[in-house]
């Protein structure tokens, strides 16, 4: 579960495509259905007498907990990438910026390496769908409850997906932009995908996200003419969060500064050539 917001994790699948009958449906049957992990949600506690004094410490040393043993699990999903030669990369953004239609894309035009996909939602198989009409490898993690997804899932997805040796991973995150800034999943960076019809303002909005990225792209530019988005102030606002960040504006449907993007693509799988053992 997430310290953060409660929300619960017990009832995540891992889904792959109906017809891919090679791999056995996992659907979390024997777990709890996911309205019942309302009760571990730290404001609960306040609507009965007996607890309204929760220790505020209490709940930091439960994060922490929650936080040590994703770390602990990221670390050997990062291993089991690294001797596999596979740059993953952990894709975030609120609902609706455009990840999937990015990865779409990208799948059709990046000629430099065999692609997989993670695909990440609280429910349906809509995006795994979309991924797997364009012919690349992909399975679907169904968070039920949970807002994010998490080392343990990924693990469970990468034993199923079992990405070629070599390949670039996407894993498509839930759309949000809180919770997936504090759960490693074994990437080797996290790429925030925000769009000019959201709120020039985000990155400030939501900080621990921005200053997780390797990558920030701004999606939608084609739309710029009709929306209030200031670009400039944008940057502005996601340097002062993480002056590491390149930021990259893109519009995923006119193509306009896609070849930045596979561009970093190339530099990222580069950087991973330059630190692969000697074989
Ligand atoms: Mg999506």
């Amino acid at each position: 579960m997430c310290a953060t917001c409660g929300c619960g994790d017990d009832a995540a699948a891992v889904i792959t495509l109906p017809h891919e009958h090679e791999h056995e449906h996992e659907h979390g049957h024997d777990h709890d259905h996911p309205h019942e992990h309302g009760h571990d949600h730290p404001h609960d506690h306040a609507h009965g007498a007996d607890h309204v004094h929760l220790p505020v410490t209490e709940t930091i040393t439960l994060e922490q907990k929650v936080l040590a043993k994703n770390d602990e699990l990221a670390q050997r999903n990062r291993d089991w990438l690294a001797a596999r030669d596979i740059l993953a990369l952990n894709m975030t953004s609120s609902p609706g910026a455009g990840k999937t239609t990015l990865l779409e894309r990208t799948i059709r035009e990046f000629g430099d390496a065999s692609i997989a996909v993670i695909e990440g939602d609280q429910a349906t198989l809509l995006d795994a769908e979309r991924i797997g009409a364009t012919g690349c490898r992909v399975v679907q993690v169904n968070t039920g409850a949970g807002c994010h997804l998490d080392a343990e899932m990924t693990h469970r997805a990468l034993e199923t997906l079992d990405p070629a040796p070599g390949s670039l991973l996407f894993i498509e995150n839930v759309g949000n932009l809180v919770c997936p800034a504090l759960f490693d999943l074994g990437e080797r960076g996290k790429v925030v995908v925000i769009s000019v019809t959201e709120g020039t303002d985000k990155p400030l909005k939501y900080p621990h996200m921005f200053a997780a990225a390797s990558l920030v792209l701004v999606n939608k530019i084609d739309l710029l003419p009709y929306v209030d988005f200031d670009l400039a102030k944008c940057r502005e606002y996601a340097a002062m969060i993480n002056p590491g960040a390149e930021i990259v504006p893109i519009s995923v449907t006119s193509g306009e500064g896609m070849a930045r993007w596979y561009e970093w693509l190339r530099s990222q799988r580069a950087a991973i050539d330059d630190h692969a053992p000697a074989t």
